[in-house]
């Protein structure tokens, strides 16, 4: 397997450190393997253990992969809907948005909603630019044909305050979801000590979240 790579050092990323943090899209997987190894995988499961979806959720930012429309469009043969997690920093990329739009579930990630935030719980390669990446966001939304959700982790002492929630959620309505997730860190990550908010701020984000949308 590849070196962990995205654009983000999230402080909660259960995948670990960011070993290479990049924006450059590359090469890291075969269309046809993909292909292979998800008929192999699937031809051996009965009917109640088969899958709703095939998702991409990759050893990072998927979207780094140059080959993502493509392995997309291969998977969409099954007949399965293809779904793709993403941090969404990307989006500024024409190619990217168009590699999405073959998907038919995408998920943005939505955890800040300022620059210094950003910063704090994402920790973005060099050269990201927090209102480029609102803006794209709200691009790839307006032109996005399928289910389109948002998800916002929170973490305890970085992005739980309530001028936070209300621009995060600000944010998530202008770009009209299906559905917004708030998430919290379970399992502990890697290299970093995060914990959930407590319950009186998970249940002011909610509030927040639920009178916004
Ligand atoms: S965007 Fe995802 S893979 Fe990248 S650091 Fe954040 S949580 Fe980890």
């Amino acid at each position: 397997m590849t070196p962990k790579t995205c654009s983000y050092g999230c402080v909660y990323c259960q995948v670990g450190r960011t070993i290479k943090k990049s924006i450059k899209r590359e090469t890291f997987s075969q269309p046809e393997v993909i292909f292979e190894k998800v008929e192999e995988h699937l031809k051996r499961l009965d009917k109640e253990n088969y899958p709703d979806y095939l998702t991409f959720v990759s050893n990072g930012e998927p979207t780094l992969d140059i080959n993502l429309g493509k392995s997309i469009m291969l998977l969409k043969q099954f007949g399965l809907p293809v779904a793709v997690i993403t941090n969404a920093s990307l989006l500024f990329n024409e190619s990217v948005r168009e590699d999405l739009f073959q998907a038919d579930w995408v998920s943005l990630k939505m955890d800040a909603g300022d620059n210094d935030t950003w910063q704090e719980v994402n920790r973005p390669v060099h050269g990201l630019d927090f209102e480029k990446l609102t803006e794209s966001k709200n691009l790839f939304a307006s032109e996005f044909k399928g289910i389109l959700c948002t998800e916002t982790m929170l973490v305890d002492g970085v992005n739980d305050f309530s001028d936070n929630f209300i621009n995060v959620a600000q944010q998530v309505k202008n770009l009209n979801p299906v559905k917004a997730y708030l998430s919290i860190p379970t399992r502990p990550p890697a290299g970093f000590s995060v914990k959930a908010p407590d319950p009186e701020k998970l249940n002011q984000a909610w509030q927040i979240f639920s009178n916004m949308n």
